[in-house]
Order: C-alpha cells, then sequence, then structure tokens
C-alpha cells in the first residue's frame, strides 16, 4: 500500500484518505474540452485505493484511453469542515499528482449522465509525488508546474491562472465534505490533457520544488 513521502523520503505519519477533486478549474482546459464554465465548482471524488506513488511505474487501465491531467495537490494536515475560518493552516504538505482519466469511459458516462467513477476512481488513478512543507513555500498560488511526456513538454500550469483560488476551493470543498487528516485535495488540470501509454516516460515539476521522473509502466 502506498506511504505519503516528503521530498527527503522521510515518511509522513497520516493515514491514506480520500481524493478530492475539481473539474473545470482553469479556463484553457475548458475550452479544449468544449465544456461550459460550472455555476458552482464541479467536485469529485476518489478513495484511498486511488493514491500511487508517483516515483515508481505508473500502472493505467487497458479498458480505455488514459488521459494525464497533472494537478497541484494539498496534503490536508488538520481537520477542516463547513466552520473552519481559515483553511490555509490545514495543508500540510504540496505536491502533484496526476489525475487519471479514462477519457472515453467518462464521455459516455457524461452522455448518459451518469457518475464518473468508472473513469476517474479506479486503482491507482491518482499517483501523488513525494510532498514540500507547505511552509516551505512562499506562496501555494505563485507556483508553477509542468508535465513532459517523452521529452517533449504537454501541459504548463500556473497556479495563479485557477479560477477558484486554493483558499476558496478548500474552503467549498469543506463546507461540503469534512476534511481530515491524510485526505488530498486535487486542484484541477490545466490544458493540454492527451493519451498516454505503456512504455511513455514522464516529467512532472514543480517550480524550483520538484522533479519527477517516472515512465508508465
Ligand atoms: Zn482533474
Amino acid at each position: 500500500m502506498y506511504q505519503y513521502r516528503w521530498h527527503d523520503t522521510r515518511k509522513i505519519d497520516l493515514p491514506l484518505g480520500k481524493v478530492v477533486c475539481v473539474g473545470r478549474n482553469y479556463l484553457d482546459h475548458i475550452k479544449e474540452l468544449n465544456n461550459t464554465i460550472p455555476e458552482q465548482p464541479l467536485l469529485f471524488m476518489k478513495g484511498n485505493n486511488a493514491l500511487a506513488d508517483m516515483t515508481l511505474p505508473l500502472a493505467i487501465p487497458e479498458r480505455g484511453e488514459c488521459h494525464n491531467e497533472l494537478e497541484i495537490a494539498l496534503l490536508i494536515g488538520e481537520q477542516l469542515d463547513a466552520d473552519s475560518k481559515d483553511v490555509s493552516n490545514a495543508v500540510l504538505g504540496v505536491g502533484l499528482a496526476l489525475d487519471f482519466t479514462l477519457r472515453d469511459v467518462q464521455s459516455e458516462l457524461k452522455a448518459k449522465g451518469y457518475p464518473w467513477e468508472r473513469a476517474k476512481a479506479f486503482d491507482a488513478s491518482c499517483p501523488v509525488s513525494p510532498f514540500v512543507p507547505f511552509n516551505d513555500i512562499d506562496d501555494v498560488s505563485g507556483l508553477c508546474f509542468s508535465l513532459t511526456v517523452n521529452g517533449e513538454i504537454r501541459q504548463q500550469g500556473d497556479a495563479k491562472m485557477m479560477m477558484l483560488s486554493w483558499q476558496r476551493l478548500l474552503q467549498e470543498i469543506a463546507s461540503v465534505f469534512t476534511l481530515y487528516p491524510g485526505d488530498v485535495v486535487l486542484t484541477g488540470t490545466p490544458k493540454g490533457v492527451g493519451k498516454i501509454q505503456s512504455g511513455d516516460s514522464l516529467v512532472a515539476e514543480m517550480s524550483e520544488h520538484l522533479t519527477i521522473t517516472t515512465r508508465v509502466a
């Protein structure tokens, strides 16, 4: 089973929790999939079965077209709920996550108005990087991140371009789902989603803090 770690490889003593994700938080990604801007944040969840180590070869299902969505991930260290006033103290670590998505399966589910779990919440559908302590990052909103696939930059994100800032996103999520220590929040993907396949080499970077080199198994 996966174990949360700091970027210096020390273990983080937290249980694996749920992963709460936001769809459509970057305008450029909404446009690339011809989606509409949601009236309220589009939230969905993955269970702790989804968590996996991004530094190890990434297993993807063969039953559909698996797309990359690289996102900034916030590891929750303190409980947050609808009554929480200050959300920033609840974040223990900041890292990257891949919100793997079976895009063809998701399109079928969307068309029928069905939930997305079969496309989004399968085992190992959320590989996460080691985490950087929140206090070591000056400003989460100032983070840039990128995903390179087989030597070509596919995604470039800038946390400033989130439609809902990470603080407002945490407030919104906590008003619906109490967040517990060990939960992870994904903050949305910028444009550049696309198919990945067995053998692809991936490099995920987050400003000067993280460079993860990995591959698809
Ligand atoms: Zn996503």
